[in-house]
């Protein structure tokens, strides 16, 4: 399959795809307010027209889609949207990320459709840190649909823990241990100024290299593992055999093998998570574009892609939340549980 190139060689490569921007977490790095400005209803794109996009998706070279929100598992009948993705021949991996609350009740049924992989995204291990961190009292229902995950005959699992300073930095070798018992692979995640994390501060971003610390000072050696890959995740191996991730987008971004853009549930297209525009393709699908008008609109934007958003700010000297409070309420799109993680 040949790949759309940007102005830094990178091919389009991976297509994640929020099919929802409400959740039923309000995580304190996500969205930490009282009220939110929802997309309106009649704009997010159906089924019918999300498969058409990722159809038009893999022509320029996309091999793996994610599905991910907001919530994506407050989307109704997903298993519907999975069946049509996973049919589709280009495609060698389909994925989800979800925050797990609704995990048990669907895993059965997401494996039935076909899915490829879950990640769950899980930051403590504490009930009551986890009340604290997303004002709602569903961590038992998280431990519960990720054990469902494997029951449901899942593999390849991994868990997602955003790192920060002061809330859950001490849990590092819990979450290790907790996820050998699942099992999955474990991935740190530093803490980004993106949309949505309002109340982000340099003080509170725990750095890949302290992370390491903490896991050494309980395993004692820790090998980087050598794989040549676009994946965010730097993996490392414990003396045991047991790999877990660090995705250091803060402090040691990863933009110069960024193969993945982002599509909102009402079909707003971005090249970067941090990128401040993006471009309407819902508005081309339902005026009837044709495939090569949409091949051509996808491959414009793409091959004048110079993103580096990760990098630019970490080149910033100081440094504040990339967005402030009234232009998020502005643009929603702006927003991590819009554009997905
Ligand atoms: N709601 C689902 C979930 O939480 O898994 C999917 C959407 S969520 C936006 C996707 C990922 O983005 C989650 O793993 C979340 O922890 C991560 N995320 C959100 N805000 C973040 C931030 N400020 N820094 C780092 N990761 C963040
Ligand atoms: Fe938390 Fe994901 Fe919801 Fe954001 S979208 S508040 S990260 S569960
Ligand atoms: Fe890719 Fe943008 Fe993230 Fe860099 S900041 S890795 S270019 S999405």
């Amino acid at each position: 399959m040949t790949s759309v190139q940007d102005r830094w060689g990178r091919r389009l490569g991976n297509l994640r795809i929020s099919v929802t921007d409400r959740c039923n977490l309000r995580c304190q790095y996500c969205m930490p307010e009282d009220e939110y400005v929802w997309l309106p209803r009649e704009e997010i794109l159906h089924f019918e027209e999300v498969s058409r996009l990722v159809d038009v998706f893999i022509e320029l070279g996309v091999d793996k889609v994610r599905l991910t929100g907001g919530e994506p598992l407050l989307r109704r009948d997903l298993p519907r949207l999975i069946r049509l993705v996973v049919a589709k021949p280009g495609l060698r991996d389909v994925a989800i990320t979800t925050n797990g609350v609704l995990l048990a009740a669907q895993a059965p049924d997401l494996r039935a459709a076909g899915l490829h992989r879950v990640t769950v995204s899980l930051d403590t291990l504490r009930p009551e840190r986890f009340t604290a961190l997303t004002r709602r009292t569903t961590h038992g229902e998280v431990l519960e649909g990720i054990r469902a995950v494997t029951a449901a005959g899942f593999t390849g699992t991994k868990l997602d823990t955003v790192v920060i300073r002061g809330v859950n930095d001490d849990e590092l070798v819990d979450l290790i241990e907790f996820a050998k018992t699942v099992p999955a692979e474990i991935r740190f995640i530093e803490y980004m100024d993106v949309g949505g994390a309002t109340r982000w501060s340099m003080q509170n971003v725990v750095s890949r290299a302290e992370m390491l610390d903490a896991v050494k000072g309980r395993y004692g050696g820790v090998e980087p593992v050598i794989e040549v890959t676009t994946a965010p995740a730097d993996r490392f191996r414990l003396p045991d055999g047991t790999v877990f991730g660090i995705i250091s987008s803060t402090t040691a971004p990863f933009c110069a093998d960024c193969d993945r853009s982002r599509l909102t549930a009402d079909g707003m297209w971005y090249l970067c998570l941090y990128a401040l525009a993006g471009t309407d393709l819902r508005g081309p699908l339902r005026r009837g574009a044709t495939t090569e008008e949409l091949k051509s609109l996808i491959t414009g934007g793409w091959t004048a892609r110079t993103d580096r958003g990760a990098e630019a700010r970490l080149a910033l000297r100081e440094r504040t939340p990339l967005v402030q409070i009234g232009r998020l309420k502005a643009d929603p799109h702006l927003e991590m549980h819009t554009r997905g993680g």
